[in-house]
């Protein structure tokens, strides 16, 4: 125990996985945590003291089980094992932490999504004073162990959100103690991360440069592009690689030199946009079924699907490096074959990101490192499939782009990936133990011993033989076990027939065990043989692993090449099987998409077809006002617009006949009535301030799309809102938008600003049904229909009919009431140069609190007057 509590010391924040043979117990505190959160029964023991003391233990057999669920709720976990073995221990055995698991830190499959990087990141606020805008600067280090990747991000406060939102970490490293309300405004994007405190100190640059330094053994740190400016993303990744070692004590070799990204390469999105586009997870429920990376995702490898992800949270900016992309998927695209060929190549391939990191940090098992062998192996054909790509697309005048970058300097490392598969058995065991590991043939010592031992067994069968005949029990048995080693087994029926020099060791109920001088001897050679061997397999295994962990930089470039081709063949596969196109890029400003089709929706239909639509924005039509029916398909067609202009920017085919597109600097989406209401906010204050943030960043050659904006209010409001916030994005900041709204008076725009241009879906009357075309079509709708979408919703009929009765109604009020509140000046505030809008036929039951919004007093009015 006093053992115990002085590691406990040193670990008072991690529950303490403390190892005693075969078990990890764990006591006080910790052992009413884990059995809490994970069932665990709780009983107590008086080790020796005075006190009970509550305990916990599992079986160290079964622990990955239990270290997975509780690293799943957020603790943490230190692992304390016994460092020498008992049997040569003085005294108490050494028992020390070998390891910490966090949510953030994790090496184990099974604590890890293969398809999703698992990040760490510590954020620090630009500290440097001198110059003015340096508080606004943000560095964000992020680091896989799983890995090794590390990557440093220099961001604005206004980006920070929108980098920690695509990064997604499981684990925040902050500043203990540190008053920074603008940082913790940016940090409410990251959900479910568990925070990590560390001291200010640990952040500071000129330590960070130094811990920096020693770990990649290089003598400044230009050669990774930073700079004295880059204070607070090289004081995080020191104060991120300072923890890490803490929790992995044994090292991090792993670790890749760090990449570093500048704001101007990548678009910031948006929380709201990568939500309501729902790229990587879906609105509901956050799952990727619905998505478009579920739509895009014909991956063949883990390496694959991670980048896959990364690239769509990450749309680029650099036209010639989103050229350089769609130029590979085009050659992928026109050669069926080849790509064919490439991905049969890639099929096998494992996770070699994830094996080589493991064999570099000491920890792949037998079987993962021959996997990582196997997976290497395939590379050579990898690299032969593009290549066949690659002269097909030149003989056709075509580079191939990002593809052919691909190759150049391609290292493969087949020495390596040959001596793995040459010294492993094919089906190597878990661990090294009762199954051979390495191959036979590969080590003359190891195939001496194994005849030494594959003879000694053979001897002992012999002896059964014998002493069959000599004692004339045919039932006699050699049997072996653990405790006894090799042993005669004799039944009781038999017993009277044992001979003199057989020597007794066990009783069961129906048999007795006897051993012999013989016997004894083989059993010596077999077992010393065997230990011998383990030994011996174990020095052989230790030394591939090392040989290849030391190869760990190659394997990382090659891995994520391999990514890469597989990300681009995923691309040309998708826009083949689903008839993309690739978009024609320019500098710009018109959006020419041409039947344009919905990439998720399109894909979840099944009976009917998708109505392709076309769409225009240009400087004479940058706003387009579009009204409709529910039901009919705005938020489809404002969806789709922002997907294929996004699956543009990351390089890939877009589901369009044709589509001509600028290159947007953001890309904003923003729905009404979302529920943000988890994070305590109104809906209706959400929805200003992500609108108000809108209006703030976007510029000229941004893309805005607007659903439903200013729908939380009275209706007067809303209108007013929604009215005026078109008149600035039109004429302040001139971005390409659409508006999807439900106030048919902003169709008035038209009239007023030049850029405006009415949008409709269309729809048709059957009798008193209504028929969705889901065509876009110029113009305005007058009707909203919402007492149809209700009929279809399976509103009660008396319902149904009355609310027919009171929208009868509510029209004629509302004409009066229009007339009135004009005639009172109610247009003055919204424009002084412009007139504002006519509200006529404002009033529709879907707006009114029957349907769940609060109604507007001037509803309120007319209400009470209806009830009367
Ligand atoms: P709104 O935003 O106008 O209420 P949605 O965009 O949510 O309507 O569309 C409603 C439904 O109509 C969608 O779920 C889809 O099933 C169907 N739909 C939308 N657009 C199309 C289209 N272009 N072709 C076929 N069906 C469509």
């Amino acid at each position: 125990m006093q053992q115990y509590r002085e590691i406990k010391a040193r670990h008072q924040d991690a529950i303490l996985f403390f190892r005693m043979g075969d078990f990890y117990e764990m006591f006080y505190e910790d052992a009413e945590v884990a059995s809490r959160a994970i069932g665990l029964t709780l009983t107590s023991r008086n080790n020796g003291g005075a006190a009970e003391v509550p305990l916990a233990g599992i079986p160290v057999k079964a622990a990955a089980e239990y270290l997975r669920r509780l690293v799943g709720q957020g603790y943490r976990v230190a692992i304390c094992e016994q460092v020498e073995d008992p049997k040569l221990a003085k005294g108490l055995v050494k028992r020390e932490v070998v390891e910490t698991i966090t949510p953030g830190a994790v090496f184990a499959d099974d604590l890890l999504d293969g398809s999703r990087a698992n990040y760490v990141c510590a954020v620090a606020m630009g500290r440097d004073t001198s110059r003015d805008a340096a508080r606004d600067q943000i560095g964000v280090a992020a680091a896989d162990l799983s890995t090794g990747e590390l990557r440093l991000f220099i961001v604005t406060l206004a980006d920070a959100p929108a980098v920690l939102a695509r990064l997604a970490p499981r684990e925040l490293l902050l500043v203990r103690n540190a008053t920074q309300p603008e940082l913790d405004a940016a940090l409410s994007v990251v959900d479910n991360a568990l925070v990590t405190h560390r001291e200010g100190w640990e952040f500071d640059a000129q330590l960070a440069a130094d811990e920096l330094t020693r770990q990649f053994d290089v003598r400044s740190l230009e050669g990774f592009g930073l700079g004295s400016d880059d204070r607070a993303a090289v004081g995080a990744a020191g104060a991120l690689l300072r923890y890490l070692r803490e929790l992995q004590p044994g090292g991090l070799p792993h670790l890749a030199r760090p990449l570093v990204e500048r704001p101007g390469g990548i678009m910031p999105l948006d929380e709201m946009t990568r939500r309501n586009l729902e790229l990587v997870e879906s609105l509901r429920g956050g799952e990727v079924a619905g998505t478009l990376l579920s739509v895009l995702d014909r991956t063949a490898t883990p390496m694959g699907q991670r980048l896959l992800r990364a690239w769509l949270l990450a749309p680029l900016l650099e036209r010639g490096a989103i050229e350089q992309r769609l130029d590979a998927v085009t050659v992928l695209v026109r050669d069926p074959v080849g790509r064919t060929a490439l991905r049969e190549a890639l099929d096998g391939v494992r996770d070699v990101e994830r094996l080589a990191s493991k064999a570099a940090a000491g920890r792949a098992t037998p079987r993962e490192l021959r996997a990582l062998g196997d997976s290497l192996a395939r590379l050579p054909q990898v690299a032969k499939a593009v290549r066949d790509v690659l002269s097909h697309a030149n003989q056709g005048g075509s580079q191939g782009g990002e593809l052919a970058h691909m190759l150049q300097h391609w290292d493969d490392g087949a020495d390596c990936a040959a001596k793995l598969t040459h010294m492993l058995v094919a089906r190597p065991p878990l661990m090294i133990g009762d199954e051979d590991t390495i191959a036979p043939g590969v080590d003359a010592d190891l195939d001496e011993l194994r005849a030494l031992r594959d003879g000694g067994k053979d001897a002992i069968a012999t002896i059964q033989q014998q002493e069959r005949a000599r004692t004339g029990i045919a039932s006699l048995k050699v049997g072996f076990n653990k405790v006894f080693g090799y042993f005669l087994e004799i039944s009781n029926a038999n017993k009277h027939l044992v001979p003199d020099d057989y020597q007794r060791r066990q009783t069961l109920t129906g048999a007795e065990r006897y051993v012999t001088p013989a016997l004894k001897e083989y059993e010596e050679k077999v077992l010393s043989a065997a230990d011998r061997i383990e030994t011996r397999e174990r020095e052989l295994f230790e030394a591939l692993r090392r040989d290849a962990g030391a190869a760990i930089a190659r394997w990382q470039v090659v891995a994520r090449r391999v990514a890469t081709i597989d990300v681009l063949s995923s691309f040309a596969d998708v826009a083949e099987r689903e008839q993309y196109v690739r978009p024609e890029l320019h500098d710009d400003y018109d959006m020419e998409i041409v039947a344009g089709r919905h990439p998720v929706v399109e894909r979840m239909m099944a009976r009917e077809k998708f109505i392709p639509n076309d769409l225009l924005l240009t400087s004479d039509a940058q706003l387009i006002v579009l009204t409709g029916p529910n039901m009919a398909g705005k938020s489809t067609i404002l969806r789709q617009v922002g997907l294929i202009q996004l699956l543009a920017q990351v390089g890939a085919y877009v589901p369009a006949r044709r589509a001509r597109l600028p290159i947007v600097d953001r890309l904003f989406t923003r729905v009404g009535a979302s529920d943000n209401l988890v994070r305590g906010q109104s809906t209706f204050m959400v929805e200003m301030s992500e609108t108000s943030a809108i209006l703030h960043t976007a510029t000229k050659r941004s893309l805005v799309l607007l659903d439903e904006i200013g729908r939380g209010t009275s209706t007067y409001d809303g209108v007013s809102i929604a009215w005026s916030v078109s008149e600035h994005l039109h004429d302040a900041i001139g971005c390409k938008t659409v508006f999807a709204t439900h106030y048919h008076e902003l169709t008035q725009l038209e009239n007023e600003l030049a850029g405006v241009k009415n949008f409709t879906v269309a729809v048709r009357e059957v009798g008193d049904q209504v028929l969705f075309l889901h065509k876009l079509i110029p113009g305005g709708a007058d009707r909203s229909y919402g007492i149809e979408v209700g009929r279809l919703a399976g509103l009660p009929a008396p319902v149904i009919t009355r609310a027919k009765e009171v929208l009868a109604l509510l029209e004629g009020e509302g004409e009066q009431m229009a007339a009135r509140l004009t005639a009172d000046g109610m247009q003055a505030p919204l424009s002084t140069k412009r007139r504002g809008p006519r509200m006529k036929h404002q009033l529709h039951a879907d707006q009114l609190g029957f349907f769940g919004e609060a109604p507007a007093a001037p509803v309120d009015a007319s209400a009470t007057r209806l009830k009367a």
